[in-house]
């Protein structure tokens, strides 16, 4: 078997970067990655033989741990009729069904293959249905790699330095207006000026691409009515928050229902999936019924949507919500502890099965605290953490994900590690 040291030298003559995925390359925490050969449950196993506890759970799908047995009996069974129709297939059904029943805000429901694509497919839909052009997202939220959403973009854009990629039209820039998250006069002098104009305001709820950030308390209420009254589209992307922060995701958390609401990751059960629904008056905007184009020759995958509706099945029969309060509870309240009794400004946001690490005095509300943080401090703990088995994401703008499979004794090991790391720096 090739180590990683071999794999990585090899992809780097053949990938850019020797990665699909720029974060995977750890430019920032410094170091080349690992490769994985196999993972199981809270467990990765690199192509070195190394055993980690894995906080990444694939940047979010695995909620259920990796290769659960339920999605995989899942999609063996749908292999067992071919991989691909190019028809509809009834698997699509059931996971409309299931998407229209779960999600608050979905009447309606149309499958793609990636995060990207289902952000990207809401903002033209709001933009055909409203006639506008204009959508206001916010700096450090990221909503995947789509040209008019990769300015002051969070994720790999913003770790690698680049959260204004290059090769964007300014023209087509130009039709993004950039807010700071968590500043209701900001968005507020905005409608004023040109509520007409605009078409959707993309968020994701509770930013986590930029490390984890808090709504203020009345703030999403807020978006929610400027939109109504200024006859815009509000777009919730919840492709990492949805069926994680609650099964219905932060609209059943928070009980605000946006118009259209962008959905990946755990629908997929760990294959390529994204979805894109919301109000039926709007969805029915979309080729065939109506004059917005959207297509995929893969959407709808059989195996895609018997893996999504497997991982779905069994968070609505499991219901793991109130264990995931406790172990993030826990995971942070341990590291908080430590860090006061070092002396070290720490933040550690948490909701639920997610948790963040701000190495900052205060509160981080926006893109600006977040990026004003000592991420040095977070690279140190990340290579601790690394070196003692286990894996957190390889950024300080990137969010930490705990699973069902994280059993009691991985979550205590990993605190011990990550205390110590802290002790560390
Ligand atoms: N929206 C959000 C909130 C995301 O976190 C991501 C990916 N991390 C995307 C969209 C893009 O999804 P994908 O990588 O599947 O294209």
């Amino acid at each position: 078997m090739k180590s990683s040291e071999q794999l990585f030298k090899r992809a780097q003559e053949l990938i850019p970067g020797g990665v699909n995925s720029p974060v995977r390359a750890f430019r920032s925490v410094g170091g080349a990655p690992f490769f994985t050969q196999s993972a199981k449950g809270a467990h990765l196993t690199t192509a070195d033989g190394a055993e980690l506890i894995d906080f990444v759970c694939t940047w979010g799908p695995a909620i259920h741990g990796h290769n659960d047995p339920d999605i995989r009996a899942a999609i063996a069974t749908a292999l067992e009729n071919g991989t691909s129709f190019g028809t509809p297939n009834p698997y699509e059904v059931t996971m409309a069904e299931l998407l229209v029943d779960i999600v608050p805000s979905v009447e309606k429901v149309r499958m793609c293959n990636s995060g990207t694509e289902a952000t990207m497919s809401a903002i033209r839909l709001a933009r055909g249905y409203t006639g506008r052009s204009k959508i206001i997202k916010f700096a450090g939220c990221y909503h995947g790699h789509v040209d008019s959403l990769l300015v002051k973009a969070g994720s790999g854009a913003l770790t690698l330095g680049n959260p204004d990629s290059a090769g964007i039209p300014a023209s087509f820039a130009a039709e993004t207006i950039v807010l700071d998250y968590n500043d209701p006069e900001a968005v507020q002098a905005c409608f004023a000026q040109q509520g007409d104009e605009i078409a959707a305001i993309i968020v994701e709820p509770y930013p986590a691409n930029c490390g984890l950030i808090l709504p203020d308390d009345g703030y999403l209420e807020l978006l929610r009515e400027l939109c109504t009254s200024n006859g815009s589209v509000l777009i919730f992307d919840e492709v990492m928050t949805g069926f994680r922060l609650a099964l219905g995701g932060v609209q059943e958390r928070i009980g605000i229902t946006p118009d259209l609401t962008a959905l990946g990751k755990i629908i997929g059960g760990g294959l390529p999936v994204g979805a894109f629904g919301g109000k039926a008056e709007i969805m029915d905007h979309l080729a065939p019924l109506g004059p917005v184009y959207q297509a995929g020759t893969l959407s709808g995958n059989p195996l895609a949507m018997a893996a999504g509706i497997a991982a779905l099945q069994k968070l609505k029969d499991s219901n793991p919500y109130p264990l995931f309060e406790t172990m993030g509870a826990q995971i942070r309240e341990a590291l908080l502890a430590t860090a006061k009794e070092k002396g070290l400004a720490l933040q550690v946001p948490q909701v639920g099965s997610m948790f963040g690490l701000f190495f900052s005095e205060a509160p981080v509300r926006n893109y600006q605290d977040a990026t004003s943080s000592q991420t040095q401090h977070f690279n140190t703990l990340f290579k601790y953490a690394l070196d003692h088995g286990v894996y957190l994401p390889p950024s300080a703008y990137e969010t930490c994900f705990i699973c069902t499979a994280h059993n009691g004794t991985d979550v205590e090991q990993a605190v011990e590690v990550l205390v110590a790391g802290i002790r560390s720096i």
